[in-house]
């Protein structure tokens, strides 16, 4: 293989470009990022420049640290353009133009070295037009890396190659992409609008089309295109508002010119007068004056929806949408529902699937590359072959039979077999040849998943389960709603101490789940407050903290490997990890204090620990007390695990996992490297201020208070985890052990509990997912 990536140029500063600079910065990689000398400015670097600075602005953001922003540097393709010889991989993210992409290659093929790999981002451009006059040894190199918007949080890549491109080249980019960006690469052929636009623009133009000719308001659509069918609840036209309804003109016209003359999509590409008109008059969606759903600002933002009938704008309705098992992911109910709802359902299902049968094997080889193209592309739950085996592929057969439409090759190989099956606890899928084959992982990429399908959990309960993830290394996960904790959890975890100690040599604590954990399971707590269960809840604190100590101090390294939120309890276990293996994307915090609480199951003290034995600290017992409270009484949450880290979340020598398949795999290394000689941590003793720390807590308080920021009875609250934080009533503390700072902790978390006002923001929170600011 060429020589791997260490630096990357990206040029063209757009929407695509910059991002895509960003992910690669967030990998901690250097980046060049080119674009044009513009006209008026004075600055040649304007353009790139001031993209940096924009997405600096941006929410969400595109970079993950601001560290990671200052590895981006910034040029223009006149005067910088022979520095791509420094670099192993260039972007190509310029406008979707042929003659300015084709006449940017030339240049690049003067100045660039043998073996860096040049791809496009093209959407549309076939690759054999893109190299066209381009010599041998630029092909070699050349390949497509098609990212979805936006690059950072989108995770699919599609990636194209020619028939002279290199393997060595495209196996470099694809490992770069994978790893250190973070994106699953999905292979496509050279074909129009590769696989996850090719369908999803079919897709939505199914169901445009079909809520115009049946006469449908947007939202009756959407609520049928949407939930039920395991797509975002945006449906079709939300998402078409989202992405641009202008755009939708531009993708037809490149569909058509481009895609063979006997594709189906040929007798779908219709435009609507309506549509037409709400371009011409700037209504294009969420970045214009509206869509097909906007707020209307003179009537005090109501929220109005386009009559598809008249182009009038009116009140959004609800619409009664499908119900029973039709609205719970049962495709074969929905398509078959009487009426509206089932017949423009099976118009965009039944459509949408067997086109998308109908592209093996010209625009991808095999099945799991279109259904992971939709899933990642489009957030889809499912992908087409996943809902065919819903439906049934020789039901879907027989009903486009009985419609006289045909019926792709694919579906006719399946007969009444599924395309997925589970043979020796190892997942299989239908290739075209009608033979079943594993369906392989890369190495590095491991999920509860798949241990699942090959053997049973060492221990379960209704909230948590711990499983064999093999070469001795066990795996606690959590299993109730959303991941809630409760006192199941702690069970388990204390059950599994003795097991794992007698018999494995780790544990990971892990989730296959979007987010690791969202904290204490609050329905329950407030069940035990309303029925004044007072000693159950302090029992359920207590035991969370002997668990989590348990955790801490067994004889075995524990990993904690968290993905997306790990918010309040679910930040207190990975405080109390050996390590942390993140995700990425982890968004964690501290936040009871937004419900009203404190910290009750050790957090407190471990998140103090960290910063006061952080070196960075000056002397004395206050500055790290004084962090540690500035994090928790506002409820801080990382943005990312660059930002965890610099929260003191995690430790500096706790590792980031860039791509979420490879989190597990990662997190069981990293426990394994722990094993040998592994001893627990001592326990840390603390050196509090005392009543006069709590007291200068007390007055930067006051100042938010004062400003408006903080409410009275976030007073309240502040004062009792400043209480914890300064070592209690107590006039003059010195040293504090951990397990009565865990007893001051309970205590203020009692006080707290039994407060109405405490209970009202718990409450509120479990009706609307927001905080009460009473
Ligand atoms: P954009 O219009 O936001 O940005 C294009 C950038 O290219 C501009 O900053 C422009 O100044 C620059 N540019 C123009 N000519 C140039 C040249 N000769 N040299 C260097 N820079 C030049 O466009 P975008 O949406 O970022 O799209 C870029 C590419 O990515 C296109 O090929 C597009 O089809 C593709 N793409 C776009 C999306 C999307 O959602 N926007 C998604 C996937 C792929």
């Amino acid at each position: 293989m060429s020589q791997p990536i260490k630096k990357v140029c990206v040029i063209g500063a757009g929407t695509m470009g910059a991002g895509i600079a960003a992910q690669v910065a967030n990998a901690g990689v250097p980046v060049l990022l080119l674009d044009i000398v513009p006209k008026e400015s004075g600055n040649r670097n304007a353009v790139a420049e001031g993209a940096v600075a924009k997405m600096l602005k941006t929410e969400p953001a595109p970079f993950m640290s601001k560290a990671a922003a200052k590895l981006v540097e910034t040029g223009n393709i006149e005067d910088h353009l022979e520095k791509i010889a420094e670099c192993d991989w260039v972007i190509e993210a310029v406008i979707e133009r042929l003659d300015i992409k084709q006449g940017l290659y030339a240049k690049l093929e003067a100045v660039k070295r043998e073996g860096t790999a040049v791809s496009s981002n093209t959407s549309t451009i076939p690759l054999a037009q893109l190299v066209d006059g381009r010599s041998e040894a630029f092909r070699r190199d050349f390949l497509i890396t098609h990212f979805f918007n936006p690059p950072r949080y989108m995770r699919l890549l599609e990636i194209v190659t020619g028939p002279d491109t290199d393997a060595g080249v495209a196996a470099k980019v694809e490992q770069f992409a994978d790893v250190a960006m973070g994106k699953t690469v999905v292979k496509a052929k050279d074909t129009p609008g590769f696989i996850a636009n090719r369908i999803g623009t079919y897709w939505i133009q199914l169901g445009l089309n079909a809520a115009f000719d049946q006469g449908l308001s947007v939202e009756l659509a959407d609520a049928v295109a949407g939930k039920p069918m395991g797509v975002p609840k945006t449906g079709i036209f939300g998402l078409v508002d989202l992405v641009g309804i202008d755009l939708m003109p531009h993708l037809q016209a490149s569909l058509t010119s481009t895609l063979p003359k006997d594709d189906p999509y040929h007798a779908i590409a219709r435009s609507h007068p309506l549509i037409e008109k709400m371009i011409a008059d700037g209504y294009i969606g969420r970045k214009g004056k509206g869509g097909f759903y906007r707020l209307n600002k003179e009537m005090s933002r109501r929220k109005e929806a386009i009559d598809l009938a008249t182009g009038e704008y009116r009140e959004t309705i609800r619409a009664a949408g499908p119900s029973g098992k039709a609205a719970r992911g049962d495709l074969r109910a929905l398509v078959e529902t009487k009426g509206p709802i089932g017949e423009y359902a099976w118009a965009v299902l039944g459509g949408t699937l067997a086109y998308a049968a109908s592209l093996i094997p010209s625009a991808a080889d095999d099945v799991v590359a279109i259904d992971d193209a939709m899933k990642l592309g489009y957030n889809w739950k499912a992908g087409p072959f996943e809902m065919i085996d819903k439906l049934g592929a020789a039901w879907l057969a027989q009903r486009l039979e009985s419609e006289g439409k045909p019926v792709p090759e694919i579906l006719k190989v399946a007969g009444d077999r599924p395309f997925y099956r589970i043979e020796n606890g190892v997942r299989q899928a239908l290739a075209l040849n009608g033979t079943y084959g594993d369906i392989k992982r890369p190495q590095g990429v491991l999920s509860l998943a798949d241990v699942k399908l090959a053997g049973k959990p060492l221990l379960k309960n209704a909230s948590a389960a711990l499983w064999d993830i093999g070469d001795g290394v066990t795996a606690l996960e959590f299993t109730g709603k959303m991941n809630a904790l409760d006192g199941e959890v702690m069970k388990l975890i204390v059950e599994a101490i003795p097991l794992v100690a007698s018999k494995y040599k780790a544990l990971v604590v892990y989730t296959d789940a979007d987010n690791f954990s969202a904290g204490a399971n609050l329905g329950l707590a407030i069940f035990a407050v309303n029925i004044a269960a007072w000693s159950e809840i302090e029992k359920l604190v207590a035991g969370g903290q002997m668990a989590y100590k348990g955790l801490k101090y067994a004889p075995f390294p524990v990993v904690g490997a968290p993905a997306g939120m790990a918010l309040g309890g679910g930040c207190e276990i990975l405080l109390h990890c050996d390590a942390i293996q993140a995700h990425a994307e982890l968004y964690m915090g501290l936040v009871e204090c937004g419900v009203g609480l404190v910290p009750g199951w050790g957090g407190n003290g471990e998140l103090l620990d960290r910063w006061q034995s952080n070196p960075m600290m000056p002397k004395g017992p206050m500055p790290a007390v004084a962090k540690v409270f500035e994090t928790v009484s506002t409820a801080s949450v990382s943005k990312s695990a660059a930002q965890a880290k610099e929260m003191l979340f995690l430790r500096a020598d706790d590792a980031i996992t860039m791509n979420r398949d490879r989190l597990l795999y990662d997190a069981k290394q990293k426990a394994l490297s722990l094993v040998e000689g592994y001893k627990p941590r001592e326990a840390p003793h603390f050196r509090l201020p005392g009543e006069s720390g709590r007291t200068a807590l007390s007055m930067a308080a006051e100042g938010f208070h004062k400003q408006g920021k903080a409410t009275d009875y976030d007073m309240v609250v502040s004062d009792a985890l400043a209480t914890v934080l300064t070592g209690g009533e107590a006039d003059l503390v010195d040293v504090v052990s951990e397990q009565e700072l865990l007893k001051l902790e309970r205590e203020a978390f009692m006080r707290l509990v039994r407060s109405p006002r405490s209970i009202a923001r718990v409450e509120h929170m479990l009706e609307t997912g927001k905080p009460l600011r009473n």
